[in-house]
């Protein structure tokens, strides 16, 4: 039989806390990667999940899987995912409390999959009443409605979440499902109306081109090629090998019937009307006047979205405003007319997103009051880029306004996250009766501060120069910057930099130092993104549409009031602090999912991205705190359950207390005082190497 040592030095330890080597990221590394190549995907940091992509089916997601995580604590089998939902659910049972799921990394690493498999796991072994079946194949299918419509093939990821995303899952007192809630936020608008090269535009329009049919198509006006639509062609990439835009249709409209859904008509209309709009060109005349050169797209919008097409025509090429009490009409020049046209296309579909998500969560909802707890997730994508640890991304741009955004949501469940792991760390020492030791951490709150503080943040200066009348743009906010920045030891700039920069920054771009490492960010669109206008006249189109999707989604009051509504960053700020605000009142779990290499392949570890994710994960930060005071701890019972063969006054039972117990069988085995430590309920074992030497005690015997 194989010792325990070599299957160890073979497989690594399955929970990092074991690393003998804790502080060393090699260590870390060195245990992800064997355990990769066994086929281990999941490996514990204490309590949290961490889990690597293996781009294969692997054999362990199966009924019978589930059968065997059920009740079962951590150390007792091999890590998995099927034992955090399995553990965070009978935490909510039995200490009534709501609990929440937190699944973090970057772009394909495996966040979707994760959640899904979180689900399925509940909607299989959770008891069932007469709401699961329907419920259970709710929640499941609304993964694909949610992924044609919000996910997109990036550079990075075939498959990417473009939306972050957050889930309630309800359980009623017997602990069935009842109910769920998914909010989203920040779409990113941007990618209707234009996708870098190799990437495409939302999976939505392909799927309808692939394999709408042709009864549908005609209807639409549509033809099958993506090449004749210009918001489909930016990124020069119609189709993805590992993608069946036929397949994926049909999932979807089936998806869709199973949701309940009856407006399908409309919600194509939309999305057909959204390529039309693309295709609307614009002529200039001799004094320098905008006219529209492409009747047809006029005349299908007219039709699809049932609106006046005079007035679309009109509202494209000029501008409603209202000044000292009157209106005027004034007419926009070409540029103006077509970011007129995009910002259309983009609030549409945005909207209509929105709309789609709302109409998910009423067939999710179920009465409140049978709602007793509540299980989240989150899945943030997360777009972090460190030139000089990807090398192989080398003209890789700096990043814009969205993920300004993400990166931003990422500092604060970082910030969430140390302060929460802390938390509970000290509250187990004191329930447990254990003296706290201090740990020296990386506290990210300057940079949250940075970018949210009120009137000398990122996102406050932003907004001042938005609404500063006359001249302003992006430049001039990043020279806003560098005068209230200008010193701040997380942001840079080239000129503050005096151009000396490791990396070579454009004249456009400000870095910031996020926790997880140096990310440039380049100003351009900033204004105009956060900005998020629509011409009013625009607006009162759509208003106007017989679509009742768009009726829902523009409001007559919002043409009416004259009130500035909030920018977008500020919006996505206020709608983080409310997430933090729910996450802050719930027991929180976590998955931290890592991309094992950029190529999709099954079996390769690429050590540098994944030092990479390593880092901006936290994961040594969080081995730092879980190990600050003891590598392990464990109930006495479960204690006692494993070790007592190796004492013969434990076996075959001990009588007398718990404690007692375990304390005759650490001193028959000799640990020393400084050790361990027995608290209440627990034993709290300091070094890895004295477990492993019982360990290896028990696989002797
Ligand atoms: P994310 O949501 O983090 O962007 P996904 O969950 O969409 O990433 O994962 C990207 C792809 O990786 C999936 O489409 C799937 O092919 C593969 N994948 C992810 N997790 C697993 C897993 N546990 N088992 C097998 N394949 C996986």
């Amino acid at each position: 039989m194989e010792s325990a040592l070599t299957a160890r030095d073979r497989v690594g330890v399955q929970d990092f806390v074991l690393l003998e080597n804790y502080n060393s990221e090699a260590a870390f590394i060195e245990n992800l990667r064997r355990r990769f190549r066994e086929n281990l995907v999941y490996t514990y940091i204490g309590s949290v999940l961490v889990s690597v992509n293996p781009y294969k089916e692997l054999e362990i997601y199966s009924k019978q899987q589930m059968e065997r995580y059920r009740g079962v604590s951590f150390y007792e089998i091999s890590p998995h995912i099927y034992a955090l939902s399995d553990n965070t659910y009978r935490a909510m049972r039995t200490e009534r409390k709501d609990q929440c799921i937190l699944i973090s990394g970057e772009s394909g690493a495996g966040k979707t999959e994760a959640s899904k498999k979180i689900l399925l796991y509940y909607a299989v072994t959770c008891p069932a009443n007469d709401h699961m079946a329907a419920l259970g194949d709710r929640l499941l299918q609304s993964n694909p409605v949610l992924e044609a419509f919000g996910n997109a093939k990036t550079l990075r990821n075939d498959n990417s979440s473009r939306f972050g995303k957050y889930m309630d899952v309800q359980f009623d007192f017997r602990g069935a499902p009842v109910g769920g809630h998914i909010l989203n936020y920040l779409l990113e608008k941007s990618r209707v109306v234009h996708q870098n090269h190799g990437e495409r535009n939302f999976h939505i329009f392909y799927q309808l081109l692939e394999g709408g049919d042709d009864d549908l198509l005609h209807r639409l006006d549509l033809d099958r090629n993506p090449q004749n639509y210009k918001y489909l062609v930016k990124g020069n990439c119609p189709r993805v090998s590992s993608i069946s835009d036929k397949n994926n249709w049909k999932t979807v409209m089936k998806a869709l019937s199973v949701i309940g859904f009856s407006d399908e008509e409309k919600l194509l209309n939309i999305i057909a009307s959204v390529l039309h709009l693309g295709n609307t060109h614009f002529g200039e005349g001799e004094e320098g006047e905008t006219h529209i050169t492409t009747e047809t797209q006029i005349r299908n919008l007219e039709k699809l979205l049932g609106v006046d097409g005079s007035a679309l025509r009109e509202a494209l090429t000029h501008k409603k405003l209202t000044a000292k009490g009157e209106e005027m009409i004034s007419p926009l020049n070409f540029e103006q007319a077509m970011s007129a046209r995009d910002a259309l296309a983009k609030a549409m579909y945005g909207r209509t997103f929105t709309w789609l998500v709302e109409k998910i969560n009423q067939s999710l909802a179920l009465k409140p009051e049978t709602i007793f707890f509540v299980i989240t997730s989150v899945v943030s994508p997360m777009l972090i880029t460190l030139e000089c640890i990807w090398p192989n991304f080398p003209n890789i741009p700096a990043y814009s306004f969205e993920q300004f955004c993400i990166n931003y949501c990422n500092e604060k469940l970082q910030q969430l996250f140390i302060e929460l792991t802390l938390r509970s760390e000290q509250e187990e020492y004191e329930t447990e009766g254990i003296a706290w030791e201090t740990v020296k951490y990386f506290d990210n709150k300057i940079i949250c501060d940075l970018i949210e503080e009120k009137h000398k943040g990122i996102i406050s200066i932003l907004d001042e120069e938005c609404l500063r009348p006359g001249e302003t743009c992006d430049i001039s906010f990043l020279e806003k910057l560098e005068g209230t920045l200008g010193g701040h030891p997380h942001f840079v700039t080239h000129k503050l930099a005096n151009g000396k920069t490791r990396r070579v920054m454009s004249r456009e771009e400000f870095r910031l130092l996020h926790y997880a490492g140096e990310v440039n960010y380049n100003v351009n669109g900033f204004m105009d993104k956060n900005n998020d206008l629509l011409n009013r006249n625009l607006k009162e189109v759509m208003c106007q549409s017989d679509n009742q999707i768009l009726n829902h989604c523009f409001r007559r009051e919002e043409v009416i009031d004259q009130k500035r509504p909030e920018m977008a960053a500020t919006q996505f700020k206020n709608s983080l602090m409310k997430l933090m605000e729910i996450l802050m009142s719930k027991e929180p779990s976590y998955v931290r999912c890592i991309k094992p290499n950029d190529a999709k392949q099954p079996g390769r570890f690429d050590e540098v991205l994944v030092r990479h994710q390593v880092k901006y994960l936290g994961l040594m930060e969080n081995l730092r705190v879980r190990r600050a005071g003891f590598a392990y701890r464990r109930r006495f019972e479960a204690f006692l359950q494993r070790y007592k063969p190796l004492c013969p006054d434990t076996w075959p039972n001990w009588h007398g207390k718990l404690a007692d117990g375990v304390s005759t069988l650490v001193n028959h085995l000799g640990y020393k005082a400084e050790e361990y430590k027995l608290g209440r309920s627990k034993i709290f074992i300091r070094f890895p190497k004295t477990l492993f030497t019982t360990e290896d005690a028990l696989e002797a015997k």
